[in-house]
């Protein structure tokens, strides 16, 4: 298999999941069916979110570790700046490379008292991605990806900050992004284009999450200070208390939307799971795409 860089670059679209690291024995055992499900589809790679203010560091380099040791897969782990020192960032990054990881998505994270409250860096710690970005690349040789908001950054002023973002990454030694979910692709299709209007190579990855449970999704989405476009909430809210119609609907949401980026010349689709597979699987089956490897 090639690095993840060379397969978000390669002409065929990558499809990759993400995870996160479950926090009982049972939740663990349905993540593991999930992954067992997915890498049936020999997927470009799968990556496992680090918890906020860094609250998952030792089950993000356990499950991640497992993954990279005991399945086909290739993984990666997130990695947020959020209430560590440098030391500390460092050791994280060790503990990944001695469990065989060399894929990190370097955040900086969401502020410590949530987000709509000020960011204030850890006193020996790093302020920005761009930094951690750095840091990871002069580690060793780690494949850095890095995130990507199409409907703008709570905390950025407009699309031109945003953009101005990502290149300082790029410059930083960031080889890919990957988005926030996209329920907009024309969101994505502008942030891409401003991108490329100021010269940028990054490829940027975006995601998609099928929505099966349409509060699930507006929280997270409220959560991420992300507002759903009425676009989607009035399809899903056509369904009222129709479980079944409200995750038809979302899968078909979701179809139609990694269909037209992958028509656009998005260079893959990048699934958020919840550490479930079959809202994944479906989608997967209808774009009926093989992925990169
Ligand atoms: P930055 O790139 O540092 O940007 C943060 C803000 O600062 C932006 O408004 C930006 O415009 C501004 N900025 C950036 N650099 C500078 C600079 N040098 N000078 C001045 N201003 C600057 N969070 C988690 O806790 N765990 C996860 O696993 C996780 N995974 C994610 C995966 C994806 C694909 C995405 C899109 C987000 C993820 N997040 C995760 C959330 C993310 O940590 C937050 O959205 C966070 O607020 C921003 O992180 P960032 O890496 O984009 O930060």
């Amino acid at each position: 298999t090639r690095s993840i860089p060379a397969m978000i670059r390669s002409e065929r679209p990558t499809i990759s999941f993400e995870f996160f690291p479950p926090k009982d024995d049972a939740a663990e055992s349905q993540l593991w069916q999930a992954i067992r499900h997915l890498e049936k589809l020999a997927p470009s790679f799968v990556s496992v979110t680090y918890g906020a203010g860094g609250s998952t560091r030792d089950r993000t380099v356990r499950v991640t570790g497992r993954i990279a040791q005991e399945t086909s897969l290739t993984a990666m782990a997130h990695l947020t700046c959020v209430g560590s020192s440098v030391t500390e960032l460092r050791s994280v990054v060790g503990h990944y490379a001695a469990v065989g990881i060399r894929n990190i998505l370097a955040l900086r994270g969401d502020p410590a008292g949530g987000l709509g409250t000020p960011w204030t860096a850890h006193a020996e710690g790093l302020d920005h991605a761009d930094e951690l970005v750095t840091l990871v690349r002069g580690l060793g040789s780690f494949t850095v990806g890095v995130a990507a908001f199409p409907d703008g950054h709570p905390e950025s002023g407009d699309l031109a900050e945003d953009a101005a973002t990502l290149i300082r990454k790029e410059r930083a030694g960031a080889q890919f992004a990957i988005t926030q979910m996209v329920f907009d692709v024309d969101n994505y299709l502008r942030l891409r284009d401003e991108l490329a209007r100021r010269g940028s190579r990054l490829p940027v990855v975006p995601s998609i999450m099928p929505i099966t449970n349409a509060r699930q999704v507006i929280r997270m989405a409220q959560l991420a200070g992300q507002p759903m476009p009425s676009a989607v909430t009035e399809r899903l809210d056509r369904h009222g208390e129709d479980a079944a119609g409200v995750r038809a609907e979302g899968i078909e949401i979701a179809t139609e939307s990694a269909r037209r980026l992958l028509d656009e010349g998005a260079p893959g689709i990048h699934f958020i799971t919840m550490n479930r597979s079959s809202a994944a699987l479906e989608v997967h089956a209808n774009l009926g795409v093989h992925a990169t490897l």
